[in-house]
């Protein structure tokens, strides 16, 4: 078979949902649990977006999805976790995407969200973005505010699974340990 038999031959839809995911919160699993359905493949591509300045590193917020999607995995949805570091396209080229998937919360994600989409058809037209209107009980959350309010000691057991509530309980009571036992600074 030619390469190019072969590539026709499998029609397997490979869909990619990339974010940052610090840490994953119950607005990203609405949104895999739904792209899921739409691809026979989804891969969550979790970005080292070292410029957001992340709370978790790269292996940690991926270990988090992974932990997350495992109940997915064992009812037979296909969803695989890949770190990627390199340009956004260049990954959903490399994973054989054909298809990247962004969720949209009410009108903030709006400009940005428009403006990644459209620089990236120009680069390639051949992968499309598409969007998936965030559930409207979950809009409102962001790993931004769940880190804020997990920092501040805020319950944030409604907005993200029990291991993330856990892992940032973990995370800044090790920062508050380091804040402890900093020597005084005297001039
Ligand atoms: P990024 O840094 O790429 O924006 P995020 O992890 O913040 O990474 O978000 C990844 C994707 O998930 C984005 O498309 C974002 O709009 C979407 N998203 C984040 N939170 C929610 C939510 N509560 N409901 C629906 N989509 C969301």
């Amino acid at each position: 078979m030619t390469k190019t038999q072969s590539k026709k031959a499998d029609k397997t839809r490979i869909g990619l949902y990339p974010g940052t995911f610090d840490p994953i919160t119950l607005g990203h699993m609405d949104i895999i649990q739904r792209a899921a359905k739409l691809v026979d493949v989804l891969v969550i591509g979790v970005a080292k977006n070292s410029g957001k300045g992340p709370l978790f590193d790269t292996k940690a917020r991926a270990k988090m999805v992974e932990h997350e999607i495992a109940h997915l995995k064992k009812h037979g949805l296909k969803i695989e976790v890949r770190p990627f570091d390199n340009l956004l396209l260049h990954f959903a080229q490399e994973v054989g995407a054909k298809v990247i998937i962004r969720g949209l919360r009410a009108v903030s994600d709006f400009e940005y969200e428009f403006q990644m989409a459209g620089m990236n058809y120009r680069m390639n037209n051949e992968i499309e973005t598409t969007f998936l209107m965030a559930t409207d009980r979950y809009q409102f959350i962001s790993s931004r505010f769940v880190k804020e309010i997990a920092r501040l000691d805020g319950d944030v057991s409604s907005f993200a699974s029990p291991n993330v509530v856990k892992q940032l309980k973990r995370r800044f009571s090790q920062e508050s340990g380091r804040r402890l036992v900093k020597p005084e600074v005297r001039d």
